[in-house]
């Protein structure tokens, strides 16, 4: 039998439309540019299988995600579709003909992995398509300053039989309007990409986008932002929320001085009023960083979260909630209009990426 909405503890909705209008926004801001989706952890937790179709539909032709396998299932999820599909994290040796086989574009992070793709180009007697990612500060992924020095000497020796699809290179610091590495990066992939044979670049992550056409080149990746998160948090969110979350209510109790409340003690009760616990947990994504953080709403009402998130449970107190709204199978709201994703990732000490990604499998899951 299907999984029965009623049986559900705990919800998780995606607004659809909202990650498709995200998608058109931050396309419209890229006057010049063409806008990617980067749909890797499964579209940051939502599902790729439903983002990604919707995406496409809206018009959305490049998508990138971080794995190989996450490679594959999306060339299954969107067959039949005219896609590029991107994978940041390259080739490992031995996987070459999966990326033939599944028309994935890799992106080559090293000398080495060109070394790689022109052997297999060679092997398949056709040049392959890749991008090469060039790094400009990040110190993570791509070729560094030896190895862009090399490639600038002699491209010939390094791409004969690829057929380059373009430069990529990642902001560190975008979500810091202000930092000085984002002009220091954009000043050193500048100069790589006119120093190199002339090819499509790509720079932008969702942030990026919003620092200036300068940053766009030919080709925008944002990811978080389509799902929700500001992408400017030195100002108002000009996204659309994306995801909601509501846990039920699975008991509520009376409580009074002296009590505690949950695992270690950890909240000591000093008034008489009343507990309901509700059915979401750490093992939900609900990071165990919010303990005594925050609140759940009842109908836009507060109820501050109290003790120590557990693995399948949380406790809100709800003394200053009526009585009608708190009984057992009601619903809280946990994300949502009363606290968006951003403000719970700075809750937990974390961000917007963390939450997201965190959600796992015990929701049900409700596409509008
Ligand atoms: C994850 C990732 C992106 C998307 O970044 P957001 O900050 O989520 O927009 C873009 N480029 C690379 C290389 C990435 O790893």
């Amino acid at each position: 039998m299907a999984f029965d909405g009623d049986r559900a503890n705990a919800r998780l909705t995606i607004d659809v439309a909202a990650v498709v209008e995200n998608w058109s926004r931050l396309r419209d801001r890229c006057t010049h540019a063409d806008c990617a989706a980067v749909v890797k952890a499964d579209a940051y937790g939502l599902g790729a299988a439903v983002i990604a179709p919707a995406l496409a539909k809206a018009g959305c032709r490049r998508f990138f995600v971080a794995q190989l396998d996450e490679g594959i299932r999306l060339r299954a999820i969107l067959a039949g579709t005219d896609v590029s599909i991107m994978v940041l994290g390259g080739v490992l040796p031995g996987t070459e003909t999966l990326y033939g086989q599944h028309r994935l574009v890799p992106v080559l992070n090293h000398l080495g992995e060109l070394a790689l793709w022109r052997r297999y180009a060679s092997d398949v007697g056709d040049a392959q398509p890749a991008w090469v990612h060039l790094d400009t500060g990040m110190n993570r992924l791509g070729l560094g300053p030896d190895e862009q020095t090399r490639l600038i000497d002699d491209p010939a020796a390094h791409l004969t039989g690829i057929a380059l699809a373009g430069w990529l290179s990642h902001l560190a610091c975008a979500d810091e309007a202000d930092h000085p590495s984002n002009p220091l990066q954009l000043e050193r992939f500048r100069r790589l990409v006119s120093a190199l044979p002339s090819a499509p670049a790509s720079f932008a992550n969702s942030s990026g986008i919003f620092r200036g056409t300068d940053y766009h080149f030919d080709l925008a990746r944002p990811g978080v932002a389509l799902y929700g998160a500001n992408p400017t948090p030195e100002r108002h969110n000009p996204m659309l929320p994306a995801v909601r979350i509501d846990a039920r209510v699975l008991q509520v109790r009376s409580v009074d001085s002296p009590m505690t409340v949950g695992y270690g003690a950890g909240h000591a009760i000093v008034r008489r009023g009343r507990l309901a616990t509700l059915s979401v947990g750490y093992a939900d994504g609900y990071l165990r960083s919010l303990s005594g953080k925050g609140a759940a709403y009842f109908n836009g009402l507060a109820a501050p979260v109290v003790g120590r998130v557990s693995m399948d449970l949380i406790t809100v107190d709800v003394t200053d909630v009526p009585e009608p709204l708190v009984q057992t199978g009601a619903w809280a709201e946990l994300i949502g209009p009363h606290r968006t994703v951003d403000q719970v990732a700075a809750e937990a000490g974390t961000i917007g990426y963390e939450v997201l990604t965190s959600f796992g499998p015990r929701y049900l899951r409700v596409y509008v």
